[in-house]
């Protein structure tokens, strides 16, 4: 929407200040654990994930809670691409997927980082709506 939140956005991910909810990163499949203490996929690349709650690295403990999203397997709140991000490297959301609300993922900590950063989420999208709401 707007490019100067976008930079914003950038320099929050250079600087290790705090993630927000609604930040995607893109985490390896290994870090992504199910409540029921296995791994959300056994695929040996990474998957989506979008963080439930705000996560300062300074402050806060091993794991983030968060919500993997898959292209490929149905299930969960469709979720569109993002519309291109003018001045955005890294977005990760350019296709038509499922967030899947119904399977929280703890996150270690350590795999929340500007190199796995890749956007925030709209503020005033459906899914926001619902993280917030499942919170
Ligand atoms: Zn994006």
């Amino acid at each position: 929407m707007s490019g100067n939140w976008e930079i914003f956005d950038h320099l929050r991910a250079e600087f290790d200040a705090p993630y927000e909810i609604g930040t995607w990163f893109l985490v390896k499949n290994e870090k992504l654990i199910k409540r029921d203490g296995r791994r959300f996929s056994n695929d040996p690349n990474g998957h989506p994930v979008v963080i439930a709650n705000r996560y300062n690295p300074r402050r806060h403990g091993p794991n983030v809670t968060g919500y993997p999203r898959s292209a490929s397997v149905p299930g969960g709140l469709t979720h569109e691409a993002h519309l291109p991000h003018s001045g955005r490297l890294v977005c990760i959301i350019n296709r038509t997927g499922w967030v899947k609300l119904h399977i929280p993922v703890a996150i270690s900590s350590a795999e929340v980082n500007a190199s796995t950063f890749s956007c925030c989420e709209e503020t005033n999208s459906k899914l926001m709506h619902k993280i917030k709401g499942v919170r």
